[in-house]
């Protein structure tokens, strides 16, 4: 076999091309190959998919492929130039790229399998790419997987809040919680971010929403109230979310309480934070007996914990009805504990009761949401090459987007 033919057959070029060269140049390890269209054959305008005649050949253009070993392969061709008799004279696309690319498919798609690995640094050192055409691959592959995505609302919707780069900037992450996707991605959390999201649907459509998981943020639940029918009803605070108001009261009075402790010389609390923070079960076995002791003592972090561990019970109810009746009997009792950021905590829970029941309607958290950020904030970690906000938000609509973001050729004779 020659290796022209060799090359015909490892490219897969089809009957309307064919290789006419192949060079080898170990000195600057690279492999050059030329492709020519085979003459006599009938070509489509690339608008109208017409068929028409060839007019001339464009100037050479050369892409880089996969590498042939260790030897980096690039594809030198004039491609034809058609003449349609509507759209004048048009390029035939190349089928071995994506129009306007610079990479064949094969090429940019293993790009994207290392991206999807590693980050954009180390993309580059396995591929040999720089910063910029690495970054351009995954930029267009998001655009690409949008354009392809299939409009529709998602039944069950998942708002979050994400802080990037410096603490008071923030992202609006949009998830769908039933294929555990980022729908979308939004600069700010204010009710202008969300509704950029809900505008580009109609009434008809957002009807469909089923239910939405979200924090106690009140510009979400503005926006929500704003675009979606009977949210009201829909809207489900985020059990973990409401779980963390309890938590974090139970830290501050631990953390009031030890300052008062240790003035009188008494350092009871001292290295305990997480033991009354994670759930009881969660406490390991060898802090157990320590901790059965400080919390049946007369502290008052011991009363707090006691409070926020029985809402845990809440979450088990079946029937909103009973739900309600448990978080009155536990509200009774917070906002009688002389705890101040305990009351506080019950009082926030209780101004947002109703959406916090819905739970026991529609069963979701944002669980599925969190797992996402775990994804999001390790894409935080590898994106120190991230120049800007923006290239932050297409990396997670790369990673978490669920989007097909392949190149493919585009349809030629
Ligand atoms: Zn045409």
């Amino acid at each position: 076999m020659r290796d022209t033919e060799f090359y015909e057959a490892l490219l897969g070029l089809g009957e309307a091309w064919k290789v006419t060269k192949v060079e080898l140049n170990p000195t600057a390890g690279r492999i050059d190959v030329w492709i020519e269209d085979r003459g006599g054959c009938k070509w489509k305008c690339p608008e109208c998919h017409k068929e028409a005649t060839v007019y001339d050949h464009s100037q050479e253009r050369v892409w880089r492929h996969l590498d042939t070993c260790q030897f980096g392969t690039y594809i030198h061709c004039r491609l034809p130039r058609v003449k349609c008799s509507q759209h004048g004279v048009r390029q035939v696309l190349a089928p071995w790229a994506a129009s306007g690319s610079r990479f064949t498919l094969l090429f940019e798609n293993r790009v994207i399998d290392t991206l999807k690995e590693c980050d954009i640094t180390g993309t580059n050192h396995l591929t040999g790419t720089t910063w910029y055409e690495a970054w351009k691959i995954m930029d267009k592959a998001v655009d690409r997987g949008l354009s392809r995505k299939e409009r529709r609302v998602p039944e069950y919707l998942g708002i979050d809040e994400k802080s990037f780069a410096k603490r008071h900037r923030y992202e609006t992450v949009i998830s769908d919680l039933s294929r555990g996707t980022v729908e979308c991605v939004i600069e700010g959390r204010r009710q202008e971010s969300l509704e950029a999201y809900f505008v580009q649907f109609s009434k008809e459509e957002l009807k469909q929403v089923k239910a939405i998981a979200m924090d106690m943020w009140d510009p979400y639940i503005a926006a929500s109230k704003l675009f979606v029918p009977d949210a009201e009803d829909k809207i489900v605070f985020d059990r973990f979310h409401v779980m963390e108001q309890v938590t974090e009261a139970v830290d501050k009075v631990r953390r009031q309480e030890h300052r008062e402790l240790i003035l009188m010389g008494d350092d009871r609390l001292k290295g305990t934070k997480h033991l009354w923070l994670m759930n009881q079960e969660k406490i390991p076995d060898w802090r157990k007996a320590e901790f059965d002791e400080i919390k049946s003592t007369e502290l008052k972090t011991a009363r707090a914990w006691a409070i926020k561990e029985s809402l845990r019970r809440f979450w088990q109810y079946r029937y909103p009805k009973n739900a309600h009746k448990y978080f009155k009997r536990w509200y009774f009792w917070a906002t009688h504990s002389r705890l101040k950021p305990v009351i506080k905590a019950a009082k926030t829970l209780k101004r947002h009761l109703a959406n916090i029941l819905t739970y026991f309607k529609h069963r979701i958290t944002n669980a599925v949401a969190e797992g996402l950020n775990s994804k999001i904030q390790m894409i935080k970690q590898m994106a120190c090459g991230f120049r800007n906000q923006q290239h932050y938000r297409k990396a997670i609509l790369f990673h978490c987007g669920g989007l097909d973001l392949y190149a493919r050729a585009s349809k030629q004779p």
